[in-house]
């Protein structure tokens, strides 16, 4: 199995493209449609899209896929079925690309849409992507529930979405299952030779795990905190220099601690 790791242009975003015997899975291709067009070609070079992967619904992550019209995108169960309905959450997501785009120019030919073929996947599934792909998902709710990570065993890489970025402090709906599925994610690295995260480069098993530790002390921190004057004293995880941090960490506690 190969393992080809694109990063785009806006806050190191990763696409992954995983293959093997010319059948390709291509894992939050993402983002300016020059980078899309250079992850369509490397696929074609490769063999062809039989799976596109969303490892969750933010706007950042979900507009590459019509780039690779071939193939069907899947996605976890929570973000099929909230498209299905046409969910308020789901439809902000793609004005929010929208937004990005317009105020940045960025040309977007194959529109604001959600794919049309969609496979919704719960925790623990495997696919055998065409008899030569085996791949495991992980459900990984907390920074957002729809969040859905995937394990590739034969080439020892899982791709996590949005968690454990060495570029950024975490960003949390759900502090409860933002800490389980930090636990998680550090059984998983203990199994891998490498940890691909939503944005940053990619990381050794022990780089992976002591994020997930930094990472799980701020949210507990951030649990415990008795009021919001004690959580806004809690010192970020890394990144505290990163414009825009503070912010995250001032929105983090509006979402956990009361009456912040
Ligand atoms: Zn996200």
């Amino acid at each position: 199995m190969r393992v080809d790791i694109f990063t785009s242009g806006i806050w190191q975003t990763t696409s992954t493209v995983l293959s093997a015997g010319g059948a390709c899975v291509v894992v939050d291709p993402a983002y300016f449609p020059r980078e899309l067009d250079a992850i369509a070609a490397r696929v074609a070079e490769l063999g062809r899209a039989e799976a596109v992967v969303f490892t969750h619904g933010h706007w950042d992550h979900v507009m590459g896929h019509t780039a690779l019209p071939e193939a069907p995108v899947w996605l976890h169960a929570a973000l099929a079925s909230a498209i299905e309905h046409g969910d308020r959450q789901a439809a902000a997501y793609l004005e929010e690309a929208r937004r990005f785009d317009e105020r940045w120019y960025v040309p977007r030919p194959g529109g604001y849409r959600w794919p049309a073929v969609r496979r919704g996947l719960g925790h623990g599934e495997h696919a055998d992507v065409a008899g030569k792909l085996a791949l495991e998902f992980l459900h990984l709710p907390g920074h957002s529930r729809d969040g859905l990570g995937l394990i590739a065993h034969a080439a020892g890489v899982a791709c996590v979405g949005d968690y454990l970025s060495p570029c950024e402090i975490p960003f949390i709906e759900d502090p409860i299952a933002y800490a389980s599925t930090l636990h998680r994610l550090i059984d998983v690295a203990v199994g891998v030779r490498q940890v691909i995260p939503g944005h940053g480069p990619p990381l050794a098993p022990t780089e992976a795990i002591a994020i997930a530790r930094a990472d799980l002390a701020y949210v507990l921190a951030l649990l415990g905190a008795p009021d919001a004057d004690a959580a806004r004293a809690i010192p970020l995880p890394r990144a505290a220099d990163v414009p825009g941090m503070r912010e995250h960490h001032l929105d983090n506690i509006r979402a956990i601690v009361p009456n912040a």
